[in-house]
């Protein structure tokens, strides 16, 4: 056995594990970063990216398919499914070697193979110890299914759906969370008979009643179907087909199942509970300060409960990074993580939805303004619909922004900033939004909330 000896020891290379290694490394520290597969982990590899390429793909599609609207002479002739492929992976492959480049060049000692946990602290890696002053465990999450629902053939979870070489006929999605509805989204601009299954009454149903609602309204205007209120009971498949039943007895038959029900922790069998880390339904439980409990070591990204999001692991990454150094970062709640679905329309968010901030100030200690982008200039000029959505205390702080529209998720990080500061619309008022950009519907929504509204009534 070799024994290697490093400030910080990173167990998992995705967004939370590299974020952190390649602050700690800024900060001065020797790093060793153990991953199995690619340094990038879910998000580059099989997530954020790979999927943001496909629906960028979608919407050319859309683009090319309804340009005689607006006066742009194009015939649609297809999708090249190999086309769409190279383009995704050749932007996988850039970032990848980007990031390569960066972890090298910041000195970190990158270390292939599976690494487990052990007292100390440190990491084995095959014949290797890996002994940290500090180890952040990061080995982030799977696709889950359900009890009694065997991925494989032509049931899918997100990781085969990318890898499709073909354009399906049907395909039924089961979950209508973020990836379910991503994935509908592509499919559908692609020409597919999409039908999403989910149990609970809304899809996206984390958000906001009326971004659901808005979401719902354009799917059904897109030829998505949904099945909402009704529990999956089984799935049987065919060599050519996949038929899913519901419990109140509805079939469906496709040629393949989606399942997008969550993603689980990735923590079983690393040693994690053996070292004395407190494991809670899979999850590594974790104070504020992402501390496990065991002395030195500390857990980031989609193996803490919340959300799972490469942004978070990223903020958690460099948090843990900064504390162990000693400068004492300022802990960002997941109420201020803002959180974009990129379907076609987009749906961002941050902060309390009026549920919330009703059930936390009661319903008469709140306002909240829909502004309705009809009345934006640069969302008529991109034929896109929907609203913004500003929910503030009554006389006080802005408490949540929640949008629905195409591209609003490129305007999520002015919502961040209104929550994250407790600004009062009043603050923001005077600040101008250039036009005619889709960004003035917030300004319009802060602007009716301090009591002068502009275009609106
Ligand atoms: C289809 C899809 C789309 C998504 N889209 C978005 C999006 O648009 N925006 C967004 O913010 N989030 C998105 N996400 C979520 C995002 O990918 C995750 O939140 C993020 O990757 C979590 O980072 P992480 O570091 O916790 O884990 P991961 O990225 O999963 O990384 C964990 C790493 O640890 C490694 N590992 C695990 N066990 C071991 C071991 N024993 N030894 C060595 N290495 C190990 C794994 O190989 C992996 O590389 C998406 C996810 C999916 C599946």
């Amino acid at each position: 056995m070799t024994e290697h000896t490093f400030d910080l020891v990173v167990l998992g290379g995705g967004s939370g594990g590299y974020a952190a290694a390649l602050r700690a490394a800024e900060l001065g520290k020797s790093v060793a970063l153990v991953e199995k597969d690619k340094v990038g982990g879910t998000c580059l590899h099989r997530g954020c990216i790979p999927t943001k390429a496909l629906l960028h793909a979608a919407e050319v599609a859309d683009t090319a398919r309804d340009a005689s609207a607006i006066g742009i002479r194009t015939t649609f002739e297809g999708v090249d499914p190999a086309g769409v492929r190279a383009y995704r992976e050749g932007i996988v492959a850039k970032k990848f070697k980007g990031l390569e480049g960066l972890v090298k060049a910041r000195g970190i000692t990158v270390v292939p193979g599976e690494g487990r946990l052990e007292a100390g602290p440190a990491v084995r890696v095959g014949d290797d110890l890996y002994r940290g002053s500090d180890v952040i465990l990061a080995t982030g999450s799977y696709s889950r299914s359900l009890p009694g629902l065997d991925v494989g053939g032509r049931i899918l979870t997100s990781e085969h759906a990318l890898e499709l070489d073909e354009i399906p006929a049907r395909v039924v999605v089961l979950g209508g969370g973020v990836i379910g509805v991503e994935f509908a989204s592509v499919w559908r601009s692609f020409g597919v008979e999409v039908t999403i299954v989910e149990a609970l009454d809304h899809l996206v149903p984390n958000e906001d009643v009326a971004l659901s609602k808005g979401l719902e309204r354009a799917f059904r205007r897109r030829g998505i179907q949904y099945s909402l209120g009704v529990r999956f009971q089984s799935a049987t498949q065919t060599a050519d087909a996949v038929t899913v039943t519901l419990e109140d007895g509805k079939t469906f038959e496709a040629d393949y199942l989606l399942v997008a029900v969550g993603r689980g922790p990735a923590t079983a069998g690393l040693g994690y509970e053996e070292a004395g880390v407190t494991i809670d339904r899979g999850f590594v439980v974790t104070d504020e300060r992402l501390r496990t409990g065991v002395e030195h070591v500390w857990a980031v990204g989609d193996i803490v409960p919340g959300l799972q999001l490469a942004h978070r692991g990223f903020q958690q990454g460099i948090f843990v990074a900064e504390e162990i150094a000693g400068l004492a970062p300022v802990v960002i709640p997941d109420v201020h993580i803002p959180k974009v679905t990129y379907s076609h329309p987009e749906v961002a968010s941050v902060g309390l939805t009026e549920t919330q901030a009703a059930e936390a100030h009661g319903v008469d200690g709140i306002v909240a303004y829909e502004y309705n982008l009809a009345g934006n200039g640069k969302s008529e000029i991109l034929g896109t619909s929907g609203i913004v959505k500003v929910v503030r205390a009554k006389d006080g702080p802005v408490l949540g922004v929640h949008m629905i529209g195409d591209r609003v998720g490129e305007l999520i990080t002015e919502g961040q900033l209104a929550v994250g500061w407790e600004a009062h619309p009043e603050d923001i008022a005077p600040y101008v939004h250039a036009h005619p950009t889709q960004s003035e519907a917030l300004g319009e929504a802060f602007l009716a909330l301090a009591g002068k509204p502009l275009h609106t009534l």
